[in-house]
């Protein structure tokens, strides 16, 4: 059986290492799934939207955006439309859970710190760029017993998930 090598993210971790070493700038990766046609798109960003984010229904993000760049999926997933954002960064200071960051706007602009996930060199590159203990290579699966879901085929994400009675 081949096992597939994946990036695990703590998101728990990540965020308390950005606090405590004030990094406003992290290392982005990168990967092209099928169903993302809004050009680059890093990997923390989207793991925020659908693990992080609590999907507000009356999404304040959505709503204070000039450029109609947020709207959300059929699952309540928020999804930032690159070619439309304007960088802005309304939505980073009226989301009411500070789950938007302000890097998220940035990583176009350092090419040096891009990382392409589907090429494993540059996968451990990625990891050595990033706050220690933060991101590791594993090849395990998801499981939500140990907080840990599935992004895609490359990534898995550490993240406690908001429930709320509705779900
Ligand atoms: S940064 Fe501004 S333009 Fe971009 S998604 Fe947020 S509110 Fe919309
Ligand atoms: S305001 Fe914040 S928590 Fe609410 S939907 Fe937007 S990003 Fe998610």
């Amino acid at each position: 059986m081949i096992m597939t090598r994946k990036v695990l993210i703590d998101m728990i971790k990540l965020r308390s290492a950005m606090i405590e070493n004030s990094i406003n700038a992290l290392p982005e990766a990168y990967f092209y799934p099928e169903q993302n046609i809004n050009g680059l798109k890093s990997i923390r960003e989207l793991a925020t939207f659908r693990f992080t984010c609590r999907k507000c229904e009356d999404a304040p993000c959505i709503n204070i955006c000039p450029a109609e760049a947020l709207e959300k999926d059929e699952n309540g997933v928020v999804t930032r439309y690159t070619n439309l954002c304007i960088a802005c960064k309304s939505c980073v200071t009226i989301c009411p859970f500070g789950t938007m960051m302000s890097d998220f706007f940035e990583h176009h602009r350092n090419k040096d710190l891009l990382y392409d996930l589907n090429s494993e060199s540059e996968m451990e590159k990625f990891i050595n760029a990033c706050p220690v203990g933060t991101v590791t290579i594993t090849d395990e699966d998801e499981s939500p017993e140990k907080n840990i879901y599935s992004l895609n085929e490359k990534v898995l994400i550490k993240e406690i998930l908001y429930i709320t009675e509705k779900q």
